[in-house]
């Protein structure tokens, strides 16, 4: 009896998880390939915990809701005016975090070729770009996001966003497509650099998976 109701349990467990509608993409490096510029722990709480909760809140919006069901997250934050705050700032958290996660990586890429040249003659050179996204992270206040987009005319721009909001909804003035982000909430940073919010977007140009941007922007090119 005590076995069957385990498998039975098992079952259950099973096919609640397959009904999931969103889950939090695995990172493709480990928590501590990132050190020393972000901490092991600091990418184990922020993926593990923060992530998953945005995921598990979210799955809980669009578990029995039919307009919401079988949406991206692309699709929900495009639209989020429809829908509530709940699902704002859950579908927000989920797309953000899952592109955070993919244009880190360990320390020793380096950016070459077409969107290097755009961001030089876009922002002057690319230590003038990475001086102004900066001082967008810097200066965004309270909790929030500096993003590099891709605009609807196939311009590149520097915005940032308060709270889970993302340059991709429709609430947001300054509209795109991320092709990098940088999460400034202080569960990003405080652990290893406390109220140091400069010193980690400092480290953060160490940990950019410039490949994956460069993807990012081919593909946000295209679709222009
Ligand atoms: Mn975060």
């Amino acid at each position: 009896m005590k076995k069957i109701l385990l498998s039975f349990s098992l079952a259950v467990a099973l096919v609640f998880h397959a009904q999931a509608q969103f889950t939090v993409p695995a990172l493709s490096y480990g928590y501590d390939a990132l050190e020393p510029h972000i901490d092991k722990q600091t990418m184990e709480i922020h993926h593990d915990k923060h992530h998953a909760a945005y995921v598990e809140k979210l799955n809980k919006e669009v578990s029995g809701n039919a307009v919401l069901k079988d949406k991206s997250v692309e699709q929900i934050v495009s639209h989020v005016s429809k829908y509530n705050k709940a699902v704002r700032d859950n579908a927000g958290g989920h797309y953000n975090h899952s592109l955070f996660w993919a244009v880190l990586g360990p320390d020793g890429h380096t950016l070459s070729g077409p969107l290097l040249e755009d961001i030089n003659a876009t922002f002057g050179s690319f230590e003038k770009f990475k001086t102004a996204f900066a001082d967008s992270a810097k200066t965004r206040f309270g909790s929030g996001w500096a993003w590099l987009i891709v605009d609807a005319t196939g311009k590149l721009k520097i915005t940032s966003t308060p709270n889970q909001d993302n340059p991709l909804m429709d609430v947001v003035k300054v509209k795109g497509t991320p092709i990098l982000a940088l999460d400034v909430w202080e569960h990003a940073y405080y652990l290893k650099y406390q109220n140091k919010r400069p010193d980690y977007i400092t480290a953060f140009w160490n940990v950019v998976n410039w490949d994956e941007v460069n993807k990012k922007y081919n593909e946000a090119k295209k679709k222009k």
